[in-house]
């Protein structure tokens, strides 16, 4: 993003604060009183799957959800991760990573594919956030990446506006098709593989990748509650 670019993102993000568009009180988004994260890109992956171990064992972190934290994140926010992640029910990110406020920066969509708001919201994480992770988390029996099987496999579609969701992973199920094994779950990985792959190599991330940010391609497991790194 150039710098005028980015001063344009701010200003626009600045007006709707001053709007009452965003919440913002008396800071502007562009002014947050909360500094951005110290934590390195492998520090804040180490700190996600810690507390998807947690879950896992049922021994969830007790995250920062109280009005304490929230009083002091009126001002700003520094989140050291964003995830794009599956719009499912199972799958909110929070919960996996045992994550409070203003920890994780989420973009959910079905399919954890990228739209443009989705690209807009990460580069806004990473470029005036300060996010140093990106992660793209897939799930087991996607049902997004399911519909996109049935339309590859029988020409089966949707109704519309539904196709939307599926045409973007289609790609992912042809690569999967290639490779051999369960066809659907194949098809998550490639998915998520796919939308990591063209976030490192997008504009608004490259000059960035790898001393400033990760990004990486997970897969969450529905049966053991595991968040597996698959790349990145
Ligand atoms: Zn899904």
């Amino acid at each position: 993003m150039s710098v005028s670019t980015r001063r344009a993102a701010l200003g626009s993000f600045a007006c709707l604060a001053c709007a009452g568009i965003l919440p913002g009180r008396r800071a502007t988004a562009a002014e947050s009183t909360v500094p951005k994260t110290s934590l390195t890109p492998d520090q804040a992956l180490a700190r996600l799957l810690e507390g998807n171990s947690r879950f896992v064992a049922d021994n969830p972190m007790a995250p920062a959800i109280g009005s304490g934290r929230r009083h002091e994140l009126a001002g700003g926010q520094g989140p050291y991760a964003a995830v794009i992640g599956c719009a499912d029910s199972r799958t909110p990110p929070e919960t996996l990573f045992g994550a409070g406020l203003g920890e994780v920066f989420t973009a959910r969509v079905a399919g954890n594919t990228m739209t443009p708001s989705a690209l807009a919201s990460l580069a806004y994480s990473v470029q005036v956030l300060g996010a140093p992770l990106l992660m793209v988390l897939g799930h087991e029996r996607c049902g997004a990446v399911a519909a996109a099987v049935e339309f590859v496999t029988k020409g089966t579609r949707l109704p519309d506006p539904m196709m939307a969701m599926v045409d973007p992973i289609v790609p992912a199920v042809r690569a999967a098709q290639r490779k051999g094994g369960d066809l659907l779950d194949q098809s998550v990985q490639e998915n998520a593989r796919l939308v990591a792959r063209n976030l490192r190599e997008h504009a608004a991330f490259r000059a960035l990748v790898p001393s400033r940010l990760r990004v990486v391609a997970a897969r969450y497991d529905l049966d053991d509650g595991q968040v597996t790194v698959l790349e990145g």
